[in-house]
């Protein structure tokens, strides 16, 4: 017999394989929209490193991913981490951080302390 109340490891890793999901769709999308360069400091990727490339979203709304890619730019990790230096958001490094301070992408966020928690020693 299992529980219908799911524990919060369980939740939170659906949460965040739904992050996944969703962040995967628009990286890819991305990447077939724009050339493998890095928007502020123009390097290139391919192979292996295309994993340093990652999507930015020009007004920080994660949840506006328009077909035409105009909320996107492609920037490594380096130039991302840079961008978001000003706010301390997580979102460049492997999904959506819930709660960022700019609009909550839903109301409810019970994750949003641990999903800190989990990036902190990034
Ligand atoms: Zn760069
Ligand atoms: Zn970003």
């Amino acid at each position: 017999m299992t529980s219908k109340k799911r524990n919060a490891a369980d939740a939170f890793a659906e949460a965040r394989a739904e992050q996944e999901r969703r962040e995967k769709s628009y990286r890819e999308r991305a990447l077939k929209i724009y050339p493998w360069v890095c928007g502020r400091c123009g390097r290139e990727f391919s192979g292996k490193k295309l994993r340093e490339l990652t999507v930015h979203h020009r007004d920080h709304n994660h949840d506006n991913n328009p077909p035409d890619g105009s909320n996107w730019e492609l920037l490594c990790l380096y130039c991302h981490e840079n961008e978001h230096s000003r706010d301390l958001e997580a979102e460049w490094y492997d999904g959506p951080t819930p709660g960022s301070g700019q609009k909550p992408f839903s109301t409810h966020q019970p994750f949003a302390g641990l999903d800190k928690l989990l990036k902190g020693g990034k």
